[in-house]
């Protein structure tokens, strides 16, 4: 029988098939080689409650360790706390780099003045213009229907909003708000738990750890090729391989003095490289 797993403790996984969940182990041929992952599909044996095979996986993160993840929402604040692009840039990505799609949401719009507002839209306006899904936290309905039949992971600097966000679309998604708020309140505990929770028509990771993600995996030349607007220019740089650091003839630095490519992005661009 095939299904997926929404949910593990320690050595216990919790499959999902035709709306009812098995607890199953993993055989122990599949151990020495892939364990298996929340949001894996399986083939497992029903009647020994046993994980067979795991089927290939369109994606994985390591911390926390979740498998199949459709899109990753990075919910950001725009005040108390400020934005925070460098955090926005780097989540966006290694988000990208893992294969996963990345989506904004902004928070706490309503705390701006009006001049700070016209420098949020600009930044809005630049990472919709760049090929990213932007969202303002009050549009509930679009966000609301984000989640529909997707695996989604929660990410973000705390004090965003999360649970607020969470609870808002509650009432239009029947979210069981206990189950949620406790789960995101779990945010400091020590086992090793990952959970996907029903909300609205998709599934949500309960992964309090996901904040922790880091270029651990990354090259600095990964990096480069996630700054995703950057290869709308790069063929145009003298050097192939070009870093876009202090090379001559460079067409990203170019970009970036005629006001192309957002000043905050390639600053951000240059301080992770220079700590990979
Ligand atoms: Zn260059």
């Amino acid at each position: 029988m095939q299904g997926r797993i929404v949910k593990q403790i320690s050595n216990d996984y919790t499959v999902k098939a035709d709306n009812k969940e098995y607890i199953c182990k993993a055989r122990g041929k599949l151990r020495l080689g892939v364990s298996p992952l929340v949001g894996d599909f399986v083939e497992f044996d029903e009647k020994n409650n046993y994980i067979l095979d795991i089927l290939t996986r369109k994606n994985e993160l390591k911390r926390p360790s979740i498998a199949n993840i459709d899109q990753g929402i990075i919910i950001t604040s725009l005040k108390k706390p400020d934005l925070d692009t460098n955090l926005l840039d780097k989540l966006l990505c290694i988000i990208t780099f893992n294969n996963v799609n990345p989506i904004i949401i902004f928070t706490k719009g309503d705390l701006l003045s009006k001049k700070e507002l016209g420098e949020v839209k600009t930044h809005f306006n630049y990472y919709k213009k760049i090929g990213y899904q932007v969202y303002m936290n009050t549009k509930l309905k679009k966000i609301n229907k984000l989640f529909k039949g997707k695996v989604s992971v929660l990410t973000g600097q705390s004090g965003a909003g999360k649970s607020t966000l969470l609870n808002n679309l509650n009432k239009e998604l029947n979210i069981k708000t206990a189950e949620i708020s406790m789960a995101l309140n779990r945010g400091k505990h020590t086992t090793r738990h990952v959970e996907l929770l029903e909300v609205g028509k998709g599934l949500v990771a309960d992964t309090p750890g996901f904040s922790a993600l880091d270029f651990d995996d990354m090259q600095i030349s990964d990096i480069r090729d996630n700054f995703i607007e950057f290869n709308l220019y790069r063929q145009n740089c003298k050097y192939r391989d070009c870093m876009h650091i202090k090379e001559d003839s460079c067409a990203i630095k170019d970009a970036v003095n005629k006001g192309k490519i957002l000043k905050s992005r390639y600053d951000n661009y240059l301080n992770f490289i220079s700590k990979g």
